[in-house]
């Protein structure tokens, strides 16, 4: 029975969906004005892999996760580089799109952007106004906090009391200052819309509550974000979501830790950075994988090149255990036992995953597994134990951790193949690496070898002088 730990009431709770069999889910995407860097990553990740896992118990998952494409940071970005605010937006949106299928996460069901659900938005505003839940002054529109007493409930905070004075300066149009915009009149040369309150543009939180009702309906499951969006963002959604319909808007609110690099929560406005491409492209997609799901999604973890590689390493020496299991274990025994094998280390990999989804204790879980299948093989060879194939087990661990984790275990041999095109490009870097060792230049030459170990291919120099290549997940210790 799978329990998740609720932002709402602070406590583990048994998961269980409005509608059985079925799981609603909405994670608030990026804000496209920029390329993803990898803390941003490492929530996009873990959502996935929740989703995953959700269907991998049998739940027919609805996954949606926006794109905010409007907002002060597109258009100033639009305005530096001399081009509409449109245009950064789908350029960025084309980058997530690379840099998350080259990580391994599988596309969402829908992925609305704020551009195209206004109307949902301005419907939504009309409908909070005609409740006496807004107001509107100089074709701005402001949520009344004051209308809705269960403010403060997820977050345990009603105003940005952090930053009270510093950056709030009070606005005398709203009625208190906790008020927040809903819908901002339009600014000369900004990108507007159509209103009942005259051109303008939405406030970034009444997007995700137009477009999750829009999609998924007045009550859904999931909604998740990194922890930074439980206030305002998330409070005030739960505010305009349940202070229109009256119904519970979200069933658990689940919110992923921080990835810190320097001890600092990555952040572009802190710059200190490490964009996920550079990241996927420098160790593999199958290291960074490992590396971020090592850590409960709840944590913050901080990001270090020498952990990736020492995730890359691991993963490497345990498809080598994971093929030699299989080569090494007899066929014969007992099937039934066999069976059994397999069947613990699905129990095993379950009843860790069950527990708020700790990715942490299900890849233990699979390392215990295969450490407790190299004791038996040992005993087995000893003659300390009956003959039991351990090819099923095998089999288990590599199938929960690809279709629940997306970490490829399976055999070196197996990964081995590249399309025609990237073969010529191969051959190209092989070439480059042969003329940089006719002229001496060593530096060059090795860069060339490791860079492609780091995407596990190896070169492998022949007698004759040739050099041919192997696709082999084994990362050499440098
Ligand atoms: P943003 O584009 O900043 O709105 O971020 C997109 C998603 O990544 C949101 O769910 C954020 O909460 C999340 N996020 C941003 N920074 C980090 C970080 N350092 N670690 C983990 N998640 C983050
Ligand atoms: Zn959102």
């Amino acid at each position: 029975m799978l329990r998740v730990y609720n932002s709402l009431t602070r406590h583990l709770e048994p998961f269980e969906p409005l509608t059985p069999g079925r799981v609603t889910m909405y994670v608030c995407g990026p804000t496209v004005y920029g390329l993803l860097h990898i803390g941003n990553a490492r929530t996009i990740l873990f959502w996935d892999v929740a989703r995953r896992y959700l269907e991998h118990q049998g739940y027919v998952v609805t996954y949606v996760q926006n794109f905010t494409d409007i907002d002060d940071k597109i258009i100033a970005r639009a305005l530096e580089a001399g081009e509409t605010a449109e245009a950064v937006a789908s350029r960025y949106t084309d980058a997530y799109f690379a840099d998350m299928d080259a990580l391994g996460v599988r596309r969402a069901t829908f992925y609305p952007k704020a551009t195209e659900t206004v109307d949902e938005m301005i419907a939504h505003i009309e409908g909070l106004m005609a409740r006496g839940l807004a107001y509107a002054v100089d074709g701005d529109v402001y949520f009344r906090v004051a209308g809705f007493p269960a403010y403060g409930r997820l977050s345990g905070r009603t105003t940005d009391d952090n930053e009270a004075g510093a950056r709030v300066e009070v606005d005398a149009r709203k009625q208190a200052p906790e008020d927040f915009a809903l819908w901002k009149a339009a600014k000369p040369g900004e990108p507007a819309w159509d209103s009942p309150w005259g051109p303008g543009r939405p406030g970034w939180h009444i997007e995700c509550s137009a477009m999750a009702r829009h999609l998924l309906g007045d009550t859904i499951d999931i909604h998740a974000g990194a922890k930074d969006l439980k206030f305002p963002h998330h409070e005030n959604e739960l505010a305009q979501s349940e202070g229109l319909t009256g119904k519970p808007f979200v069933r658990y609110w689940m919110h992923t830790g921080f990835l810190n690099l320097g001890s600092e929560k990555m952040s572009k406005s802190l710059g200190n950075t490490r964009t996920a491409r550079d990241v996927v492209a420098a160790f593999g997609a199958q290291a960074v994988r490992y590396f971020l799901l090592q850590t409960i999604y709840r944590s913050d973890m901080d990001f270090s090149e020498e952990a990736v590689r020492a995730a890359a390493t691991g993963l490497a020496n345990w498809r080598d255990t994971l093929a030699r299991l299989e080569r090494d274990s007899s066929t014969a025994g007992d099937e039934a036992a066999a069976e059994a094998l397999a069947a613990r280390v699905s129990g095993a990999f379950e009843e860790a995953m069950d527990q708020d989804l700790n990715t942490a204790a299900a890849l233990a879980a699979l390392n215990a597994a295969t450490h407790e299948l190299r004791r038996s093989l040992a005993e087995q060879g000893r003659g300390e134990a009956p003959p039991v194939s351990l090819r099923p087990a095998v089999a288990a661990i590599r199938r929960l951790a690809a279709e629940v984790l997306g970490l490829e275990l399976g055999p070196p041999e197996a990964a081995g193949t590249l399309d025609g095109q990237t073969e010529a490009l191969l051959a190209l870097l092989i070439d480059v690496r042969r003329e940089a060792k006719a002229q001496k230049n060593w530096g060059l030459a090795d860069l060339v070898r490791t860079r492609l170990a780091e995407l596990d291919i190896r070169l492998v120099d022949q007698k004759d002088g040739s050099t041919t290549w192997v696709v082999a997940p084994k990362v050499p210790v440098s």
